[in-house]
């Protein structure tokens, strides 16, 4: 390498994807990944996308079924979002944004304000999921010695609940594979078990369930009055845990309890938000109001890291005061409220009020129920559920008893293989094989998609896997 940070010039012939994975695995590591598993499934370089495709530099495509980690939704390079990030480019990239203001920030947060649940009135930036989380767990507890009541030092969360990677988010969640490891630096949480339906008693609705499952949580603030800065929880689909569902009756009957207790009520909507699960915010569906909405991954519809945190009036005013009194909420990021992810947010905003986004995706939801539909019956399938379009087939090695398959059989990677190969990225949580497109999907490619999940599916249980 030079002084001016120069590589040595590559041979000019047509790359391929066997040049940039050379490349790649020399330099990079990637998320959320054994990096020795790419010794036999190396990572696909993807060259351009376009909608729901994406294209590998062999000229290879896949259909991307998991929204590219749940943030695309009306497909990639979508000609609107673009035209609108290419004009807000010639004006302003960024700008600090304490002290300094833009017309997209402040027209963003308008919106999310006139568009999320009646009561959250402000709207705080930040660059991703956890960091909305972050500062949801921060704004609630200062909130608290803000208003007198510093003996609300505690949060409470749901078993298998996820909230983000970094060490505030992911002591707020409670997803073992991500979390045991690194629990000593993690503050404590007073886990609840979640109201997630997968486990209702024989004979019991979903609802029955959910509405039985606020006990434990009517405990668990019973016990710890006073104690208690917020409860946390992912409105009716719990994602990363394994697309976990419960029903709208709990959110309903949580927030009555929350207001009993005086306790804040946070949702994280930074999965669920923006129309996946049929409502363009989950809590719709329940009635209620949290007192903090995290929002990120779709908010910009898959093109930029942006993300909000909004909340109360209320919450707004217990740090409004004189310099001196030193309750202002002294966070920040480098990027808050970039004024190109704004752009993008209004941009995908724009789209869900001109084409009726969610009358449109009732309709593909119906279709991904009836293209699943047979899957019910496999011998190998748990439980196929859906909200919205959001819908996971959870396999098992036993229909009847609902025995898992051992999780070092690894058989959704095994569906994830096929897929590949059948030109469909399908990224199996474990062995829970789960859809979630961009709502610019067709009912002729939902269908295709169903197709190869279920020749997948048919490959990796075929065989018992006993030693
Ligand atoms: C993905 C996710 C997060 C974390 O978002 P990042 O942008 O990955 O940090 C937080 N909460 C929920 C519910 C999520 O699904």
């Amino acid at each position: 390498m030079d002084c001016a940070g120069r590589l040595p010039a590559v041979a000019a012939r047509p790359t391929r994807n066997a040049d940039l994975v050379a490349r790649d695995l020399a330099v990079l590591w990637h998320p959320c990944t054994q990096m020795k598993d790419h010794e036999a499934l190396p990572p696909i370089p993807i060259r351009r996308g376009e909608g729901v495709w994406l294209e590998d530099f062999d000229g290879n495509r896949y259909l991307d079924a998991v929204s590219s980690w749940w943030v695309n939704l009306f497909g990639h390079a979508n000609p609107r979002i673009n035209a609108a990030l290419k004009a807000q480019l010639d004006e302003l990239e960024h700008v600090i944004l304490a002290g300094f203001t833009h017309a997209p920030a402040l027209e963003l947060a308008e919106r999310l304000v006139a568009l999320t649940p009646p009561g959250l009135e402000r709207c705080f930036f930040s660059d991703n999921g956890s960091t909305a989380v972050e500062i949801a767990l921060k704004m609630s507890f200062h909130y608290w010695r803000n208003a007198g009541e510093p003996g609300r030092t505690r949060f409470v969360n749901l078993t298998n609940s996820y909230h983000g990677e970094t060490l505030g988010a992911l002591a707020a969640g409670d997803v073992s594979l991500y979390k045991t490891t690194y629990e000593p630096l993690l503050m404590g949480v007073l886990t609840v078990p979640s109201p997630d339906c997968w486990h209702r008693a024989a004979g019991e609705s979903c609802a029955e369930h959910s509405r039985r499952m606020l006990e434990p949580m009517r405990e668990t603030l019973e016990r710890h009055a006073g104690e208690v800065c917020a409860v946390i929880v992912e409105p009716l689909v719990q994602c990363a845990g394994s697309m976990r569902m419960y029903d709208p009756i709990y959110l309903r009957l949580l927030r009555e309890l929350c207001d009993r207790h005086r306790v804040h009520l946070i949702a994280d909507e930074v999965a669920v938000g923006f129309g996946r699960t049929g409502t363009l915010f989950a809590c719709e569906q329940a009635g209620i109001s949290p007192d903090f909405l995290c929002l990120s991954k779709g908010l910009t519809g898959g093109y930029l890291p942006l993300a909000a945190t909004l909340t109360t009036e209320r919450v707004y005013q217990a740090f409004y005061d004189d310099y001196a009194t030193l309750r202002a909420f002294l966070h920040s990021h480098s990027y808050t409220g970039n004024a190109l992810g704004c752009r993008a947010a209004l941009a995908s905003l724009d789209i869900f009020e001109q084409d009726d986004v969610c009358a449109h995706n009732r309709e593909l939801s119906r279709e991904m129920a009836q293209a699943v539909a047979p899957l019910a019956e496999h011998p190998h399938v748990g439980e196929v559920r859906q909200h919205g379009m959001i819908l996971a087939v959870e396999l098992v090695r036993d229909r009847k008893t609902r025995e898992p398959y051992a999780w070092q059989e690894r058989r959704g990677l095994r569906v994830y293989r096929h897929a590949l190969g059948r030109g469909v990225l399908l990224r199996p949580l474990g062995d829970v094989v789960y859809f979630m497109p961009p709502y610019v999907i067709t009912p002729e490619q939902i269908h295709r998609l169903a197709q190869v999940a279920r020749e997948g599916i048919e490959l990796a249980t075929a065989d018992s896997g006993a030693p």
